[in-house]
């Protein structure tokens, strides 16, 4: 028998829930309590600069008005379900990656790698260069005495393949498409790729369901799981919510956040009827409530491809 279903909601605290926060725990929840499984919620408030701790109060309040529920984690869960207060739980994990040698300073700053016109991941961070790779242990004590480093670790030059639950197989050479990356920035925030990778494993996660722009961070998790002894979760990355111009739907606009649409008189059944007209479930986006989707949901059911979205006013 397969082990329970430990799903969870993994939002960053840097504003409003849009539509497309909503839409990937909207699944999130489906999948798992469809299994009769659970789900965690962390905050994943890592950089201090964009994360508040009211946006993550204001998070739970739109979830439990969405009629979408967690059974750990979250504020009641204690300081345990902030990646801000989980730094010790990274550094041990960055102790073992240098225990076992894959680990370097880099003293490159980020305008430099963008001016250096470095090819780019596909999430949009430079291909590094290996530029500090080789530095001997004299130079880079000169370099620390005028920057602090961020820490890099060493990819191996292998391909990577897994199968997403939703859309199938998904190959990548670690050293080509993605390159050396960053465990923990120079200012000490460590790297979401370090801490969603602990954080999973640490809180029983077993089933990740997020946006299909994470997609490519998935082979460097894998690697990086298996480089930390942890278990590999399943994944389904879900289709992305577009702006009617085509550009990912995101906090900028507004008109489309929990706060807006609550405001205007929006029900909450709405909002989940339309997310799940647009994920598949529904044939015409009527009123339902989150918890009567859950005999209909299936992930054969599921689409693949992103969601244009007409408007992105309140008529949405
Ligand atoms: N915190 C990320 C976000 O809000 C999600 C990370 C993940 O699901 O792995 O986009």
């Amino acid at each position: 028998m397969s082990a329970p279903v430990v799903g969870r909601f993994a939002p960053s605290p840097s504003g409003r829930m849009h539509l497309g926060n909503a839409f990937s725990c909207l699944l999130a929840w489906l999948s798992a309590r469809s299994a009769g499984g659970e789900i965690v919620l962390r905050q994943e408030d890592l950089d201090p600069s964009r994360c508040r701790r009211a946006y993550a109060l204001q998070l739970e309040d739109d979830l439990r008005w969405l009629g979408l529920d967690w059974d750990r984690g979250g504020s009641a869960g204690g300081e345990d379900y902030f990646q801000s207060s989980r730094s010790e739980h990274y550094a041990s994990a960055l102790a073992e990656l240098e225990r076992q040698g894959l680990l370097y300073p880099c003293f490159c700053s980020r305008d430099a790698l963008h001016a250096a016109g470095a090819p780019h991941a596909a999430d949009g961070t430079p291909i590094y260069p290996g530029t500090c790779r080789a530095l001997t242990s004299e130079e880079r004590r000169a370099r620390a005495r005028t920057r602090r480093p961020a820490i890099r670790v060493r990819v191996p030059d292998i391909e990577l393949s897994f199968s997403d639950g939703l859309q199938g197989d998904f190959r990548e050479s670690l050293a080509r498409d993605c390159g050396d990356f960053i465990l923990r920035r120079s200012d000490g925030v460590y790297a979401y790729q370090l801490a969603v990778v602990v954080d999973d494993a640490e809180m029983g996660v077993n089933q990740v369901v997020r946006g299909r722009d994470l997609l490519s961070s998935t082979p460097r998790q894998l690697w990086l799981q298996d480089r930390l002894g942890l278990p590999h979760p399943d994944y389904y990355h879900i289709p992305l919510l577009l702006a009617p111009d085509g550009r990912r739907l995101a906090k900028r606009e507004r008109d489309l956040d929990l706060g807006a649409l609550r405001a205007a008189g929006v029900h909450s059944e709405e909002i989940i009827g339309r997310l799940a007209c647009w994920a598949g479930l529904l044939e015409r986006p009527e009123p339902v409530r989150a918890r009567e989707l859950i005999p209909l949901f299936s992930w054969q059911r599921v689409r693949r491809t992103d969601i244009r979205l007409e408007h992105t006013s309140l008529g949405f």
